[in-house]
């Protein structure tokens, strides 16, 4: 099904907070309901059936969730297993798994149960991101009624044996990228580690570790429940189920909304944020996933799907479905320069092309934004920002290259003009000058 979602069919019911968060109301909603039947089938089942809905992971990658589950080993050896939830919600734009912490924690802590079991982890950590503070609280609250229903802990209802320990970050954006995450778990600085080994391989404390997004948790529990058909219905093949999509910027309602995968952005505007201020016709660009993937035109984001593969088409991607627009009085080569500084701000520092790349793209843009700048620099950024790309430890290299090249790629003319008219004013001003004389 691709079209706008029926309210049956949300998976976060709760979404806004209307309703009690506690595990009351979590119950009322159908969270913790059969959960001992779904264990009860094993662990292939469990895996198999994540694996079937397609749910692909939701932090932004969109790696298959069944798939990262079956990379465990099979076995518990001499070492223990691990779930590691990345609650690190860093990424410009997006704000969903805030919601899900807020509003639905219990629908996390039961995702955690079951993925945990389907991996054999008796210990789950979940690390939020350091500004997150009532989302910690509230997390720890429900962690402690889970605890005391016998939900969780030593000896729970569910004959498995788990704990889950609530960790918060510091506020680092680099701590969101899962190796760095464990790293900064174990006590360390965070900084990203090589791949391979994967977590699964080598995780928390050497151990196999699977590190997952709290949406892609946090919507195991309903999959289940209603089946991995159901799920599978929505969207499209590889671009399965239903999504929490945050819209901010110039549209009149910003906004977060689960939706159906591969619904077509210009209707997810119209039906859930009243449309683009001004109108569609004042549309200039759209960030589609947060700021680690290029924008695309208004003409794009007419055709433009809300889904892995057509974004991908579109040389853009899904992201975490942060959708940022932006309307015809945006600055865009403003824009794109604020975002270099926050990739220049982020980087860890460990390789030389993001380290050195970032601060570099970032201080031309600046330049180019007053227009300061000769003609070649625009070629010679695209050049450096392919030097960035694909050459460093983590995805933050690629994310800090991918927006200016999305820049250059459909709005390389609003650069050309800025240059071209700062150079005649600067004429102007060195004629005026010389008459004066
Ligand atoms: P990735 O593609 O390297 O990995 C995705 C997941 O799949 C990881 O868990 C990884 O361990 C696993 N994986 C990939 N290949 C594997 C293999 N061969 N064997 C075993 N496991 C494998 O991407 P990433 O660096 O984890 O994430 C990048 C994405 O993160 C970006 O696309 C961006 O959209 C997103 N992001 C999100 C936030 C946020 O706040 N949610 C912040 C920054 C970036
Ligand atoms: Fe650190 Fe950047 Fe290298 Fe990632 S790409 S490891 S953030 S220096």
């Amino acid at each position: 099904m691709i079209g706008l979602l029926e309210d049956k069919d949300r998976i976060f019911t709760n979404l806004y907070g209307l309703h009690d968060w506690g595990l009351e109301g979590a119950k009322a909603r159908g969270c913790w309901n059969a959960t001992p039947d779904m264990l009860a089938m094993g662990r292939d089942w469990l895996i198999t059936n994540v694996k079937n809905s397609g749910l692909r992971g939701r932090g932004g990658a969109g790696f298959s969730t069944g798939l990262k589950w079956s990379f465990m080993p099979k076995e518990v050896k001499d070492r223990p297993h691990y779930l590691v939830v990345n609650a690190d919600e860093s990424e410009p734009g997006t704000c969903k798994d805030r919601e899900i912490m807020r509003h639905d924690p219990h629908l996390l802590i039961e995702g955690c149960l079951i993925a945990s079991f389907a991996m054999q982890a008796h210990a789950c950590y979940i690390y939020l991101r350091g500004e997150y503070v009532l989302e910690r609280e509230r997390m720890e609250a429900a962690v402690k009624q889970a605890y005391e229903a016998g939900l969780i802990g030593k000896n729970n209802v569910h004959g498995w044996d788990f704990d889950v320990y609530i960790h918060h970050g510091a506020g680092a954006y680099i701590c969101g990228e899962e190796t760095a995450l464990l790293e900064s778990l174990e006590g360390k600085k965070g900084q990203p580690r090589l791949k391979p080994p994967f977590p699964a391989g080598a995780g928390l404390y050497g151990c196999p570790t699977t590190v997952n997004n709290v949406e892609s948790i946090a919507v195991v529990g309903t999959i289940l429940r209603r089946g991995a058909d159901w799920f599978a219905g929505f969207g499209r093949p590889n671009n399965t189920g239903t999504k929490l999509m945050s819209i901010s910027g110039h549209v009149n309602r910003p906004c977060n909304v689960e939706e159906s995968m591969s619904i077509p952005m210009r209707q997810l505007l119209e039906e859930h944020c009243g449309g683009v201020r001004g109108g569609w016709g004042n549309l200039k660009a759209v960030i589609p996933g947060g700021v680690s993937v290029p924008l695309i035109t208004r003409d794009m984001a007419e055709t433009a799907l809300m889904d892995f593969d057509s974004l991908r088409e579109m040389r853009s991607g899904l992201g975490t479905a942060a959708v940022i627009v932006m309307d015809e009085s945006t600055d865009l080569v403003k824009a794109i320069a604020r975002i270099s500084y926050f990739y220049k701000h982020e980087s860890c520092g460990q390789c030389t092309p993001c380290r050195e790349g970032t601060g570099w793209m970032w201080r031309v843009l600046e330049r180019m934004a007053v227009g300061e700048a000769d003609p070649s620099e625009i070629d010679l950024l695209l050049e450096v920002a392919g030097q960035v790309e694909g050459h460093t430890i983590c995805a933050l290299g690629d994310a800090a290259a991918w927006p200016v090249q999305g820049l250059i790629r459909h709005f390389r003319h609003e650069i050309e003009d800025r240059i071209s008219s700062y150079r005649s004013r600067r004429a102007n001003f060195a004629g005026h000058a010389i008459a004066a004389e």
